[in-house]
This record gives structure tokens, C-alpha cells and sequence, in this order.
């Protein structure tokens, strides 16, 4: 058997264009064009790139952005009071801080400086707590991109077992509570696992969904994998490849092609998971932009 490939790519074109008709609608109806404000602190390739990508998102569904991008030397008071400033902006529903920020800045305290009516990180205290009691708010991007791939590729999560590996803020504990919600996008039983659980096999053996957030290529081989079991890899892991044009390539924290062939539904890296998150964003500041008509 080889699994069925999830397109991601193809679920995240999709949910843009549900909300590329939601932009025109409010513009028509309300006169609102949602705005996402981005901060970028510094000078990080990376972070550079990811800010650059979500730019080109928002203009490409209708959504304007604005664009702070500050020397890595900016203070944690400058900044400050630029959230000020973007949380009292009528044209901003959206506020997103790339994380990491320099050492020198405490992200805690700038995560609980924005609003979280433009929280659409969904990081903010507030945000965390109402996911936690099933309260509606602004879901972190990535949880929320993988949810929405399960339920748009016709998993059952009623009842159903699922092992998340990793317990981080941004993606493992997140989405583990969004699995577990008495909703009908939950109802799962969740199993979360890390560096100290004993025996990562027994757990992933016996569950009907498989969620990888390590951080660790080959943390999930195929030997770990209940034959049509759904396995989900939010890892993203750079890999020397000497036949790749810049020496690397990305890898999943799944071991692929073994893990295809017992799997029945399995994400790529990279089109998996990864196109999920931006879209995710624009979904959340589609949401601000509507709740701030009422
Ligand atoms: P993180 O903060 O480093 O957390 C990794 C988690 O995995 C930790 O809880 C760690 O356990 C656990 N872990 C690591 N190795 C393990 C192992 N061998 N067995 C069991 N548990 C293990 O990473 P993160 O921010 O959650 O990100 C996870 C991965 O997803 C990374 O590759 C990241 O690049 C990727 N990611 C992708 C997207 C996307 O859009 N596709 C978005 C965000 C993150 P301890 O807590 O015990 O250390």
C-alpha cells in the first residue's frame, strides 16, 4: 500500500481563494480592506524571507500590508511603541511580530503588548487561554493549518487516536488542545510526546493519526507506523545534499518514502505543512477585519 499524498499546496490555494472572495465582500458590503501590520526586528535571512512571503500573500488576496522593518538595534521601548501605535490604527487588524526577536528584547512582553482584538499570531495570553476553553479567538497558524488539512482530507478525528511528537508553544501544545476540543473538528484523544516519554514506538504504534513536530529528521520511521495509520510532518530540517544547488535540502521529521508505503494519508516537506501557516495568517486577519465591523 502507499499512502495518498495530502496536497498542501492545493488545500492552502483553496482556503485563499474562500478568502480572497471574503476580502471583496467586506470591501463591497463594509468599505473594510483588512490591513496586517508586520514587524520584522533585524537583519535574519530567514525571518527576511518568511516576512517578504507573507507580504506577497496579503497583496495577493486583497489584504494591505504594512511594512515596519527595523535595525536589529531597535529597543524593546522603540518597538513598544510601535505596537502602540498599530494597536490604535483603524487600517490595522492584524499585528505580527517575526519571531525570534534579538536577545536584547523580551518577546513575552511584546507578545502581551498587542492587542489581542489584532492578535493574529494567536500567541498573546488572551488567545492561548480562550483556544484553551474552546472560546472563539484567533488560532496559531500552524495547529491551525494542520487541522484544517485533516478535516479538508476527510479525516475522522472523532474518537480518533492521535500521537503529537513535540510539546512546544507554537506548535505541539496547541495543536493537542485543539485536537481535544468538544467540537466536531475535535473530539480526538490526544497523546503528546517528547524528549522524556520512554517509548515513543508504543505510543505512535497504536494511533489512527501521527503528528511529527520535533525538529529531528527520522524522528518517525516506518517501523513506528500502524500500517494505514495518517501521519502529519510539521517538521522542516535542513539536510547537507551535495546534488542540491545551495548544499542542503529540507526534510521533514518523517523518514518519507518508508513511511509511505504503511501510511494511508501522508504530508510532503516541503507542500505539506509549511503552505498552510501563511494562509493560516490571512485567515486570521480576515476574521479581525469582520469582527472589527461589529
Ligand atoms: P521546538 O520548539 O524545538 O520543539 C520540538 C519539540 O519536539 C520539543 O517539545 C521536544 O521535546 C520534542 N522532541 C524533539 N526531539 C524529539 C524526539 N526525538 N522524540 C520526542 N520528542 C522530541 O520546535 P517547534 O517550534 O515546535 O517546531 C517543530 C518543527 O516544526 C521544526 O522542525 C520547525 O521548523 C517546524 N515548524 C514548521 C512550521 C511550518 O510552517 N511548516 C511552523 C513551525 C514549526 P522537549 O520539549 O522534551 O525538548
Amino acid at each position: 500500500m502507499s499512502a495518498v499524498i495530502i496536497d498542501g499546496k492545493q488545500v492552502a490555494k483553496d482556503i485563499r481563494a474562500e478568502l480572497e472572495a471574503q476580502v471583496r465582500q467586506l470591501k463591497a458590503e463594509k468599505g473594510i480592506v483588512p490591513g496586517l501590520a508586520v514587524v520584522l526586528v533585524g537583519q535574519d535571512p530567514a525571518s527576511q524571507s518568511y516576512v517578504t512571503a507573507k507580504e506577497k500573500a496579503c497583496a495577493e488576496i486583497g489584504i494591505y500590508s504594512d511594512d515596519n522593518r527595523l535595525p536589529a538595534e531597535t529597543s524593546e521601548a522603540e518597538l513598544l511603541a510601535l505596537i502602540s501605535k498599530l494597536n490604535a490604527d483603524p487600517k490595522i487588524h492584524g499585528i505580527l511580530v517575526q519571531l525570534p526577536l534579538p536577545k536584547h528584547i523580551d518577546e513575552s512582553r511584546v507578545i502581551l503588548a498587542i492587542a489581542p482584538e489584532k492578535d493574529v499570531d494567536g500567541f498573546h495570553p488572551v488567545s492561548v487561554g480562550k483556544m484553551v476553553i474552546g472560546e472563539k479567538t484567533f488560532l496559531p497558524c500552524t495547529p491551525h493549518g494542520v487541522l484544517q488539512l485533516l478535516l479538508r482530507s476527510g479525516v475522522k478525528l472523532d474518537g480518533a487516536e492521535v500521537v503529537v511528537v513535540g510539546r512546544s508553544n507554537i506548535v505541539g501544545k496547541p495543536l493537542a488542545n485543539l485536537l481535544l476540543q468538544k467540537s466536531p473538528y475535535g473530539n480526538a484523544t490526544v497523546t503528546i510526546c517528547h524528549t522524556r516519554t520512554k517509548d515513543l514506538a508504543a505510543h505512535t504504534l497504536r494511533a489512527d493519526i501521527v503528528i511529527a513536530a520535533a525538529g529531528r529528521p527520522k524522528t518517525i520511521t516506518a517501523d513506528m507506523i500502524r500500517p494505514g495509520a495518517v501521519v502529519i510532518d510539521v517538521g522542516v530540517n535542513r539536510v547537507a545534499d551535495a546534488s542540491a544547488k545551495n548544499g542542503y535540502r529540507l526534510v521533514g521529521d518523517v523518514d518519507y518514502l518508508p513511511v509511505k508505503e504503511k501510511a494511508s494519508l501522508i504530508t510532503p516537506v516541503p507542500g505539506g505543512v509549511g503552505p498552510m501557516t501563511i494562509t493560516m495568517l490571512l485567515a486570521n486577519t480576515v476574521q479581525a477585519a469582520t469582527m472589527s465591523a461589529h
